[in-house]
């Protein structure tokens, strides 16, 4: 078992590479708050995933809304008294080319993909310095390293996560806490499933590997990053895409 009775904070933890982190941190041992815009989502997997009740907490939270943020933390503490790992991890797209991008979109991507993220972070950075240690994950993408067609929004809020990323590990590394983002390629959840079967056979083709990735392939970096194994990892992005950007 890699995180025995770690308390970890998920968020978008309803639904694809979210869900199968708290499948595989459970499956490890860890005590999983499940968190997620849709309740619905979150309580079901966590009925799945642990019949009893007993190692999963699922709660409902727009990670965009401070106050949302500020409850689904202080429910994590009083459940169990700790947290020491956050996966950062909800995210949406709201794709258009920049000409035709609205400010809406520009908006609802930067609030839950960027706004989200600081708030998560500064939620678990306040409760880990008191504790004097905690593992940060960020869910940045390989978009906002190379950028992509259609995803200025997307691409700004990867980026800035990728940028908050560094300055949390520069920040928190002397206080016992580590920050590190996982960017990851092509990966089959209901955010590509939106996408048009052309564009990912392109993006399958364009992969040395010749296959998009599965959740699991991000379960396990963040499994890894979050254990012990990567105890002098700090500030890395870690680029899980099949070899996609070679
Ligand atoms: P997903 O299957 O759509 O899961 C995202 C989850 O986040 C959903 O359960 C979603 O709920 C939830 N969510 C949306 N807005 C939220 C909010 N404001 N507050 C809390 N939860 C919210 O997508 P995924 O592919 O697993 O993506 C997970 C993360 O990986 C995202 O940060 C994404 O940008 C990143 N990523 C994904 C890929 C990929 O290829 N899939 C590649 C690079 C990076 P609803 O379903 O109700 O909206």
């Amino acid at each position: 078992m890699r995180l025995q009775d770690k308390v970890a904070v998920i968020t978008g933890a309803g639904s694809g590479i979210g869900r199968e982190t708290a499948k595989t941190f459970l499956r490890e041992g860890a005590l999983v708050v499940l968190a997620d815009i849709d309740l619905g989502a979150v309580a079901e997997a966590a009925q799945e995933y642990d019949a009893t009740g007993e190692r999963t907490l699922a709660l409902a939270a727009d990670v965009s809304k401070g106050d949302d943020v500020d409850s689904l933390f202080s429910a994590a503490r009083e459940k169990w008294g700790q947290i020491d790992i956050l996966v950062n991890n909800a995210g949406i797209t709201q794709d258009a080319q920049l000409v035709k991008m609205t400010m809406d979109q520009f908006d609802e991507v930067i609030a839950v993909n960027l706004r989200g993220v600081y708030f998560c972070g500064q939620a678990a950075a306040k409760i880990m310095l008191e504790q004097g240690n905690g593992v940060i994950l960020n869910t940045a993408s390989f978009v906002g390293i190379y950028g992509n067609f259609g995803q200025s929004n997307y691409a700004a809020a990867k980026a800035g996560v990728i940028g908050m990323t560094k300055t949390w590990a520069r920040e928190l590394g002397r206080k016992g806490i580590r920050v590190n983002a996982v960017a990851p390629g092509f990966i089959l959840t209901a955010m590509t499933e939106k996408m048009p079967e052309k564009i990912l056979g392109a993006m399958r083709e364009k992969c040395p590997m010749k296959k998009l990735g599965a959740p699991q392939d991000i379960a396990n970096a963040f499994l890894y990053l979050a254990s012990e194994e990567a105890g002098y990892v700090n500030g890395a992005v870690l680029e899980v895409t099949g070899g996609m950007t070679l």
